[in-house]
């Protein structure tokens, strides 16, 4: 089958590969049908995830039709058709029982490395590094899902799979960061980040009742997307000085809740953020958290920083004592994306929400390669990338 495959820092490879096989009795093979490119997946592009080996197969968002059902998988049957979560549960320890799946003490084979740099290793993800279970992805023809009762969502008959695609990833992902913020009727929530987590972000947090959503990026484009449904937007590349601005909005309190879907490339311009650039420039950063800074800064006091984006390791210059002096609540982590799935699909089918507005790019697979550069170039343009696979 044809496959893309990571070939080193910047270097994305269509390859022939072997089709993947039944390899335990909980598993699936599904014929993949749509697949996308995330945000993600350019942190594995630019080389700052650990452990991807040449010719590991990427990609997490990922739905397709079954074709092949091992014998002690319950659900399934060949010919269904289902969404697949990025995150692996195995559905039966103390985590998946809680539905914190992203937690999962099982699905992760490889846990040694998360063990010893984070205390326990979560949860495997698909095509994400073999620190992260080292699992093929779903940007192929065809992906096994292990655990497969579990890591499915069955999705019914004569609905597109551009509307539900995202079930996969992005839309939990910015619904459970929503739904951290606790929002309260008349809110006001920010975002950091109008990429096609904080456009998942920004929907969620309006479908929970926030009043306003003020979005924030430096790419025009993403927020012309954003004020499509009612968002404030800020450039903050033209605003002079995002937190002045903030709390001149909020009638001087800040938002109430602050989103950061950034994560840990982000591309800052105060003075932490140059440190943050040079310091992981001689490996003495990993992480870059100049969005998480302003958003600790600039949030109420009391209110909540809720962290959707991707980090990895060690962040520096985070201020922890102003996060202290005013009282604040985090929440973060790897969505939880089983416990979202169902409830997001029954929004979609009642007409909720269209999570495909998000798409400006449709390819085939053997576009894929440029795609990666493209997405990675043109971020102002390319919002969310989707493989027609079959
Ligand atoms: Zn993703
Ligand atoms: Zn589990």
């Amino acid at each position: 089958m044809k496959a893309l495959t990571w070939q080193g820092k910047q270097k994305i490879g269509l390859m022939n590969v072997p089709d993947p096989r039944i390899l335990s009795g909980g598993d699936v093979i599904v014929k993949v049908t749509t697949a996308a490119i995330c945000g993600s997946d350019l942190h594995l592009y630019d080389g700052y995830i650990p452990t991807m080996q040449k010719g590991d197969i990427l990609g997490h968002e990922t739905m397709g039709e079954v074709v092949e059902v091992g014998p002690l998988v319950k659900k399934l049957k060949v010919g269904d058709r289902i969404v697949i979560p990025f995150d692996l549960g195995c559905g039966k320890c103390h985590h998946c029982k809680e539905e914190e799946y992203s937690a999962c003490d099982n699905s992760n084979p490889n846990p040694l490395i998360l063990d010893k740099l984070y205390g326990q290793s979560g949860a495997a993800a698909f095509g994400f590094s073999h620190m992260m279970g080292g699992y093929a992805g779903g940007q192929a023809e065809y992906i096994r899902v292990p655990f497969a009762d579990t890591n499915s969502l069955l999705i019914p008959k004569g609905i597109d799979d551009e509307k539900v695609l995202f079930l996969s990833d992005i839309f939990p992902t910015g619904f459970m960061a929503a739904e951290n913020c606790n929002i309260k009727r008349g809110d006001t929530v920010a975002v950091w980040g109008a990429g096609p987590v904080g456009q998942m972000c920004i929907r969620s947090a309006f479908l929970l009742g926030a009043e306003r959503v003020i979005a924030i990026d430096h790419y025009n484009e993403r927020l012309k997307m954003a004020a499509q449904c009612g968002a404030e937007t800020i450039n903050y590349e033209e605003a002079d000085g995002l937190i002045d601005e903030l709390k001149a909005r909020t009638g001087g309190r800040g938002p109430d809740a602050c989103i950061d879907a950034v994560g840990l490339e982000a591309h800052g311009h105060t003075v932490t953020a140059a440190l943050d650039r040079v310091e992981a420039a001689v490996g003495l950063v990993t992480d870059r958290c100049d969005a998480l800074r302003l958003a600790i800064m600039a949030c109420k006091k009391g209110g909540t920083v809720s962290v959707p984006g991707v980090y990895g390791g060690y962040v520096d210059h985070f201020p922890f004592g102003v996060a202290f002096g005013k009282g604040l609540n985090f929440k973060m982590g790897q969505t939880h994306t089983q416990k979202y799935m169902k409830p997001l699909l029954d929004l979609i089918l009642a007409d909720k929400i269209d999570p495909s507005f998000v798409i400006t790019h449709r390819i085939s697979i053997d576009e894929g390669p440029n795609a990666y550069k493209t997405f990675n170039d043109q971020k102002n343009e390319c919002i969310k990338v989707v493989l027609k696979m079959h």
